[in-house]
């Protein structure tokens, strides 16, 4: 298996729905440790695959964003929010957006169910910032970002930062540093026949 990257806005695998995973092997669970190795290094508290250019329903966290911290490591596979209750707005960033940060309301409790490593359905029901990064990593996997969900007056502050990003991503493109588009879509298709 190639080791993996995080990628930044606007790879075309940060607006994929993803797909649910049918198998739980050796390959995933390789992928699954890398992502978590890339969360640290990062210093995120979660990361979702297609964050990574996987295009699979799954993501990671830890909020401590301690990595000696294994209690608080969770992996969530073919998650789905089942409950969602009150709001509260705080301040999140994104590993894919790096240097970006904007208010975002979430709910403030969230019941998610999943399936674990060992292929064991879970359900959590989770507050604060479990529920929060829960709620930013899922919508990864929908293809949503957190700028979708900012106010005009957050997204005004933000918008020059993400032309930012993404002239540069279209420079490297245009350099032939990263591959077009229509390739970057391709490979994903790819990597979804594999194993959904
Ligand atoms: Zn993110």
């Amino acid at each position: 298996m190639s080791s993996l990257k995080i990628v930044p806005h606007p790879h075309p695998a940060l607006r994929w729905k993803s797909k649910e995973v049918t198998q739980i092997d050796a390959e995933l669970k390789a992928m699954i440790s890398q992502m978590f190795d890339l969360m640290y290094e990062s210093r995120g508290i979660g990361l979702a695959a297609n964050q990574v250019a996987l295009p699979y329903r799954l993501f990671v966290i830890n909020p401590s964003g301690d990595s000696s911290m294994k209690d608080e490591e969770f992996v969530f596979i073919n998650p789905e929010i089942i409950r969602r209750n009150g709001s509260e707005e705080s301040e999140e960033g994104c590993l894919s957006l790096p240097g970006i940060y904007g208010a975002v309301p979430r709910a403030t409790r969230v019941v998610v169910d999943a399936f674990d490593l060992s292929g064991r359905q879970f359900e959590m029901d989770v507050t604060g910032l479990d529920a929060r990064v829960i709620q930013h990593e899922y919508d990864h996997i929908e293809g949503v970002m957190f700028p979708d969900r900012v106010s005009a007056a957050v997204m005004k502050e933000m918008q020059p930062l993400i032309e930012d990003l993404e002239r540069e991503f279209h420079q490297k493109q245009a350099a032939g540093m990263i591959p077009t588009d229509d390739e970057l879509k391709r490979q994903l298709l790819d990597l979804e026949k594999l194993r959904t």
